[in-house]
């Protein structure tokens, strides 16, 4: 019996790392697929429309909201992003793992609808080591960086809505915990009611 795929919530800070992490993660193991988000941020350089993002005017963002196109949109510093729902719905089908990358308040909606999802909470090994982070990938001025600060203190507040932190200090070791903790959550009773029901069937016929 082909399991249906496990929906994974990758949230933090910005600049702990979660693209990268993720990144590696989908290179390193099969299974994954992960979610292209729709924003109305410009790209950064080197960002192409349909691989990072989908950056769409405001106005186009507001007609996706309005048929009904994203399980969840959130705004951040001053953006929209959202999650298109047929991907998401097609790839878990196909039983694939599927990742969304998303701040703290998408990812709580997205509980609400599939209270399967695992949320996972990926933290910096400190602020000061968040904030070189921040300034080391050169995209964001000084002021949208303080602006990101603040929001991470703000988002700090809400981690224990999660299911697991993990900490990306060295990044081998992150994925590789990262990859562990999600093989372990697609393998609870809670994930698996299909599977359980049918062998409570099959033994039931078994019965003599
Ligand atoms: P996020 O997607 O969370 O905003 P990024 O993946 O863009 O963060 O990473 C932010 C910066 O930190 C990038 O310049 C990236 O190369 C760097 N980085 C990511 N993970 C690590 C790590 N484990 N050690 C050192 N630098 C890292
Ligand atoms: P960035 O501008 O750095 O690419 O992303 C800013 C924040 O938006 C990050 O915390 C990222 O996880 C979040 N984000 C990206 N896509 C989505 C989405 O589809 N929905 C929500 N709610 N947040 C998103």
């Amino acid at each position: 019996m082909r399991r249906k795929g496990i929906l994974i919530v990758i949230s933090g800070f910005s600049g702990a790392g979660k693209g990268t992490l993720v990144k590696r993660l989908i290179e390193r193991y099969d299974g994954y697929a992960l979610s292209v988000s729709a924003t109305t941020r410009q790209p950064r350089p080197g960002e192409e429309d349909g691989r990072e993002y989908f950056f769409l005017q405001k106005e186009q963002f507001e007609r996706k909201i309005a048929e009904n196109g994203l399980i969840e949109y959130a705004c951040y510093c001053d953006n929209y992003y959202g999650t298109p729902r047929d991907y998401v719905e097609r790839q878990l089908a196909e039983g694939k793992n599927v990742i969304l990358e998303i701040e703290i308040q998408g990812a709580l909606k997205v509980k609400k609808q599939y209270d399967d999802a695992l949320l996972l909470f990926v933290m910096p090994p400190s602020a000061a080591e968040l904030r070189r982070r921040l300034v080391g990938r050169g995209t964001e001025t000084q002021e949208v960086i303080e602006k990101r600060m603040r929001r991470a203190a703000k988002e700090a507040e809400g981690i224990e809505s999660y299911e697991y932190i993990v900490v990306n200090d060295d990044l081998e070791t992150c994925v590789e915990q990262l990859h562990g903790i999600i093989a372990a959550a697609r393998n609870t009773p809670g994930r698996n009611r299909e599977f359980i029901e049918n062998i409570r069937t099959e033994l039931e016929g078994e019965k003599s």
